[in-house]
């Protein structure tokens, strides 16, 4: 079943990595963007407090003594003997910089700026808000504001008040510059920032999407390989490099394989003798006879049976007959080395098949495991216990169902049994008796 994307490891991993990282990016940009344009407003607002002071220093430098409203019809403001209301030159001249405006207050009434609107015409003669009569002129103190509306433009303002020699404020000095100007240095910032996470948002994507994939991949290989477990097939093997990794993933992968052993005895093997079992050992000689059909290369198979058996579980108890079984597997499997191998057939007979063998050469090895057999010291609680065993040997045919060539080998166990037992008879009839030339032992 094909998974969605965010459904997928791969979509989850990506989605746990990449998206807490886009929304800690935002974060530091939009945080970044604030204190960016907090700290410009506040290095403006020092700017305008700085240049209101030096104005109003300037004045009282200029032109020493206190301001008067003088006139009748006319009215001029003057700043000792100087009148101020007229000398727009003179504000000009302290305007210290491009975006940087003026505004000379008498009370609340703008006398003088550097304002201006569309057509060139100062804003003279317009009042300051009620908000900054109440904050400014009646308090006495400095405020600045950071959004003034002046003629549908945006500034920030900062208001100083004017005192007179008693301390009575008579008017104020405005120095303002368009919030905008602000906005144009945060911009100055904000690209190079914007750059700057991108960047690391793409570079920490990079990585992640990087490590996303190979984990990804290798809990695809885990996955590929116990499907191929679940569906029975234990020869399947995982990549050398996953089993050398240290992690947990390494430490998936040698379980899986520890779990496949462990299937594999438990299905192959049978558990007292640990040599093949029956179904193991059919699957096996299925595909010894395919070979024989694909190769024509020559192969027999035998049955071989434990003489009177029953006697030593009765003389000897059944833990004694456990303990002659295993070593006869034993000995059986270590005389089939490189002739083929061995499966635990029933009670105590096995198979045997011989896998590159003409029926002459399989009699002989067999002649050999059978004299293994009956040397064997087999000792259980200090009692050495005897032991034959008779064989039938029949040639793996491949015309014929595997069943039938092991019947016939089954066919000359019993003539093995009949003919006195601790013997190899094969298909040509011809009893092979042990070298001594004694019959077999009758019982135990
Ligand atoms: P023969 O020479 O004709 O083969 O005689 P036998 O006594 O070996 O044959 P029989 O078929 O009469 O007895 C086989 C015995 O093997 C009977 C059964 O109790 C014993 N046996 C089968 N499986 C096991 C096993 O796993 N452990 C033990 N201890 N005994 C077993
Ligand atoms: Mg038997
Ligand atoms: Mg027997």
């Amino acid at each position: 079943m094909r998974k969605s994307f965010r459904g997928s490891l791969r979509g989850k991993l990506l989605t746990m990595t990449v998206l807490p990282m886009l929304a800690l990016a935002c974060l530091i940009l939009i945080g970044s963007i604030v204190l960016i344009n907090h700290s410009l407003r506040l290095r403006e607002q020092k700017e305008l407090e700085k240049n209101a002071r030096l104005v109003a220093e300037k004045l009282d430098e200029l032109f020493p003594g206190d301001y008067r409203l003088v006139g009748t019809e006319a009215l001029y403001v003057y700043k000792g003997e100087h009148i101020l209301s007229d000398d727009r030159e003179l504000l000009d001249s302290l305007k210290l910089f491009e975006d940087f405006e003026l505004t000379f207050f008498y009370q609340d009434t703008r006398i003088l700026t550097t304002l201006c609107d569309e057509a060139g015409e100062r804003f003279i003669g317009t009042g300051a808000s009620l908000l900054v009569q109440r904050d400014v002129l009646e308090t006495g103190e400095a405020k600045c504001y950071s959004k003034v509306d002046v003629n549908g433009e945006r500034y920030q303002v900062y208001y100083l008040p004017l005192l007179q020699k008693d301390g009575s404020v008579v008017g104020m000095i405005g120095a303002a510059c368009p919030v905008e100007s602000g906005f144009i240095s945060i911009a100055g910032y904000i690209f190079p920032l914007s750059v700057l996470c991108i960047a690391a948002i793409l570079f920490a994507a990079w990585i992640s999407v990087g490590y996303t994939q190979k984990l990804v991949g290798q809990i695809g290989q885990l996955k590929s390989f116990m499907n191929s477990v679940a569906k029975g097939n234990l020869s399947v093997d995982l990549g050398e490099k996953i089993l050398k990794q240290q992690d947990e993933i390494g430490e998936l992968g040698r379980i899986g394989l520890e779990m496949k052993s462990s299937l594999r005895r438990m299905v192959e093997l049978d558990e007292l003798t640990q040599i093949n079992n029956r179904r193991y050992g059919q699957k096996r000689v299925e595909l010894v006879r395919q070979r024989v059909v694909e190769t024509g290369v020559n192969c027999c198979v035998a049955i071989a049976d434990i003489d009177f058996f029953k006697r030593v579980n009765d003389t000897y108890g059944h833990e004694a007959g456990d303990a002659v079984l295993r070593a006869v597997a034993a000995t059986i499997k270590e005389g089939m080395r490189g002739n083929g191998f061995v499966a635990r057939w029933g009670g105590e007979e096995f198979l045997l098949v011989f896998e590159h063998h003409e029926l002459a050469q399989a009699v002989a090895e067999l002649e050999k495991l059978r004299l293994a057999v009956e040397v064997m010291q087999t000792e259980f609680e200090k009692v050495v216990i005897p032991v034959t065993m008779s064989i039938g040997v029949a040639v793996l045919s491949e015309q014929e169902h595997i069943d039938e060539s092991i019947k016939r080998a089954d066919e000359c166990l019993y003539r093995a049994k009949e003919g006195g037992r601790n013997q190899v008879v094969d298909e040509s009839h011809s009893v092979r008796k042990r070298e001594r030339g004694q019959d077999a032992k009758d019982g135990v």
